[in-house]
């Protein structure tokens, strides 16, 4: 058993002033950049050519910067570089430097220590790589990887081996070899645009993409992860929304990890893809002092739901060389998923993960309700520590014989 289950579980505590004004919804304003035209400012162009990109640029714009981030900034462009929209940018609280938005964008001198255990690779993709660029792990579904750019960068990304080509990867994806292969697999039935960000590619390019994904006959589900609407939500245009509707089913995976990331920006932006018919998940990642706290955790999701987004998965940090400062323990991510699961809806629990170090995909880690199952009954525990049981029932005859045999299709590297 995982956790000491048969203690009595103690009820989460929550701050409720806290969390009423994290839900809040607030523009994140134009900050330095108020003299800028309204039409500049709201051309996602723009604001990626404004990108904060150097330790110089940093050091104008936020006096308030620590010795640690000096030193973090001024190594990262041999890692992953430094890149924050002024949009998010202004998200940022100058005078808190444990500020939640600040810790995912700005580097910090810890970025260069690496543990004993942490990886360049730690989800160990590079050995499930048939073609470059594409990731074959489970049976039915790939993971396409468009582009090494993003918005902004964060700095615990798990591909940051690859992403922002600062390491030297060498990242050129052969969008034609990808998409031959799905076509060669029919066992591919769902496919994982990601990167980077797929939302960087013009409209032109991703459609072409889309399109002769669509064409291939066994692609039943197509989704995009992105961080576009939280780094970005100017890219978020009617023009694009109008493109998704073209190729459904498609889904949305966005990256949000605290509250004040959805701004009344992001949630506008979120309606648009919404109203396109694109189903929107999160994911999260459990980041010390940014969401490793049930009240900011709590917040998140429900505001999440007030944009239309369920949340999906909440990732245990993946052990990514220079993470260890921004790391919460998978203790504190059972004890917030605890304080979830029927606390608030049940549409707004994500499945908590651990993507297995090396390369064993995702796995479901849960607090445990089940105290006891044997062949005639099972105890459990609900939310609050209430025992129960329930009789089991005999599984009899089944009414259709076992087929033959069963062969699950195997993914490429298996064969
Ligand atoms: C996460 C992931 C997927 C998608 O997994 P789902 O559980 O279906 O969301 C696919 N391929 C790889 C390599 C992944 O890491």
């Amino acid at each position: 058993m995982l956790q000491d289950a048969e203690s009595p579980v103690r009820a989460p505590m929550v701050d409720q002033a806290r969390l009423i004004a994290l839900k809040r919804f607030h523009p994140a304003g134009r900050g330095f950049w108020a003299k800028v035209p309204e039409q500049d400012w709201n051309d996602w162009h723009w604001q990626l050519k404004h990108r904060i990109g150097s330790l110089a640029q940093l050091e104008r714009l936020m006096p308030t910067l620590t010795p640690e981030e000096r030193s973090g900034a001024q190594l990262a462009n041999h890692k992953l570089s430094l890149g924050i929209t002024p949009y998010f940018f202004n998200l940022i609280d100058p005078a808190d430097d444990r500020c939640p938005i600040r810790r995912q964008v700005i580097p910090q001198i810890e970025e260069s220590h690496t543990a004993t255990w942490e990886m360049t690779d730690p989800c160990g993709e590079d050995t499930d790589s048939p073609v470059p660029g594409l990731v074959h792990r489970y049976p039915d579904r790939v993971l396409f990887l468009v582009t090494d750019r993003c918005a902004s960068y964060c700095r615990y990304c798990t591909r940051s081996r690859l992403v922002s080509n600062a390491a030297g990867y060498d990242f050129h994806p052969q969008f034609d070899q990808q998409i031959d292969y799905i076509r060669r697999h029919p066992e591919v039935r769902d496919v994982l645009l990601s990167g980077g960000d797929p939302l960087l590619l013009s409209d032109e390019k991703l459609e072409a993409l889309l399109r002769q994904l669509r064409a291939i006959p066994h692609v039943e589900f197509l989704r995009i992860g992105t961080r576009i609407p939280i780094f970005l939500p100017q890219r978020i245009t009617p023009a694009l929304c109008d493109m998704f509707r073209r190729y459904h089913p498609l889904f949305m995976s966005i990256h949000t990890n605290h509250p004040r990331e959805l701004t009344t920006e992001a949630r506008e932006a979120l309606g648009l893809i919404a109203d396109a018919g694109v189903p929107l998940g999160n994911q999260s990642v459990l980041l010390r002092y940014v969401n490793d706290d049930l009240t900011v955790m709590r917040a998140l999701v429900q505001k999440l739901l007030m944009c239309r987004v369920r949340p999906y998965y909440l990732y245990q940090c993946d052990l990514i060389a220079g993470s260890a400062h921004l790391r919460a323990s998978v203790r504190r991510g059972l004890q917030i998923m605890q304080g979830l699961r029927g606390f608030t809806s049940g549409y707004a629990v994500p499945q908590y993960v651990i993507d297995a170090p090396g390369g064993g995909g995702k796995v479901p880690i849960n607090p445990e309700y089940v105290l006891s199952h044997n062949k005639d009954r099972v105890v459990f525990r609900n939310f609050q520590g209430r025992i129960f049981e329930y009789p089991e029932a005999p599984d009899g005859t089944p009414l259709m014989p076992p087929p033959a045999h069963i062969e699950e299709p195997q993914c490429a590297w298996e064969r």
